[in-house]
């Protein structure tokens, strides 16, 4: 596995890789790797000759109050785990590579980045698609691969390569949890144990609330009964828990196929986020 710092480097790498033929995939990442990247990793290579992993703390998707400086970084162990995943490259640039001096450009997927997440992270989205639109310039992948983990994410992806031609196949990859059904995330590590006992109340109130759904219980009520289940167990502030379409992400208050429950809460100081599909019984 060849570690690239620098756009010149890649630019050659990325051109030997297509004198070899085969797919190029990409899995963007922010590091502090666990076991939900190495999932779309898997993935990865199962779609295409060649895997580029980048890790990039995208100081642009970070709003002025939230974890930038506190982001688990940790290079060596990242470096490590990747060099028997079979990866081909790890993309690895700084801040300044990424956003030189003068750097000026913003991507905005209008609407899909304004609701859910985008309500509370303003800015974070237009952040994320800059990101990603750069990461696909720089190594114009044939595949790229992203979590259902962050599902608005994906969503806004996809949007983003079919409205500027990007020529890249966006795979979604299912959700990798822990044992007891939280979500792995780089940011568990900010939990306290009680506060990762407590935690798992996400997951579940999802679940049970889809279940629900799925058995004919109103949209309104429930959301409100998953609330007041996430409060009990200790999350506060709620962002938001919402059924919604999931190509749209336009709130449903009547049930269809196309349906899916998403919700961000904090436990102490983190903010966590989760989402499933509810399949009907
Ligand atoms: P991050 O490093 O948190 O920016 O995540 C990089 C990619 O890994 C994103 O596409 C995430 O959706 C995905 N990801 C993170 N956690 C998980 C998980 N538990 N299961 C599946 N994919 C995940």
């Amino acid at each position: 596995m060849q570690i690239i710092r620098h756009c010149g480097a890649l630019k050659h790498h990325v051109t030997g890789l297509r004198q070899r033929g085969g797919h190029i995939a990409i899995v963007p990442t922010m590091g502090a790797l666990h076991a939900g990247h190495m999932a779309l990793i898997e993935a990865a290579k199962a779609k295409a000759a060649h895997v580029i992993v980048s890790i990039f703390v995208n100081p642009m998707q970070f709003g002025p109050n939230e974890d930038l400086a506190r982001y688990p970084r940790q290079d060596e162990a990242d470096t490590a785990l990747l060099a028997s995943a079979g990866v081909s490259a790890l993309w690895l640039p700084d801040a300044q590579t990424m956003y030189p001096a003068g750097f000026s450009t913003t991507i905005k997927i209008a609407k899909l980045s304004d609701c859910l997440c985008g309500a509370t992270r303003p800015g974070h989205f237009e952040g994320v698609a800059t990101v990603v639109a750069k990461l696909f310039a720089q190594v114009r992948p044939d595949i790229a691969l992203f979590g259902e983990k962050d599902w608005q994410q994906l969503v806004i992806i996809r949007r983003l390569a079919i409205d500027l031609d990007l020529n890249v196949e966006i795979i979604g990859v299912p959700i990798v949890r822990d044992a007891d059904g939280l979500a792995l995330s780089s940011r568990n590590a900010y939990l306290s144990d009680d506060q990762r006992s407590a935690a798992c109340a996400l997951p579940k109130a999802l679940h049970d609330a889809g279940s629900a759904i799925a058995a004919g219980a109103d949209i309104t009520d429930t959301v409100g009964k998953a609330r007041h289940t996430l409060t009990a167990a200790g999350f506060a502030p709620i962002d938001y828990v919402a059924v919604v379409d999931v190509n749209t992400l336009e709130p449903l208050t009547i049930f269809t196929k196309e349906a899916r429950i998403l919700a961000a809460a904090r436990m102490g100081s983190t903010r966590l986020i989760d989402n499933l599909a509810i399949k009907l019984k």
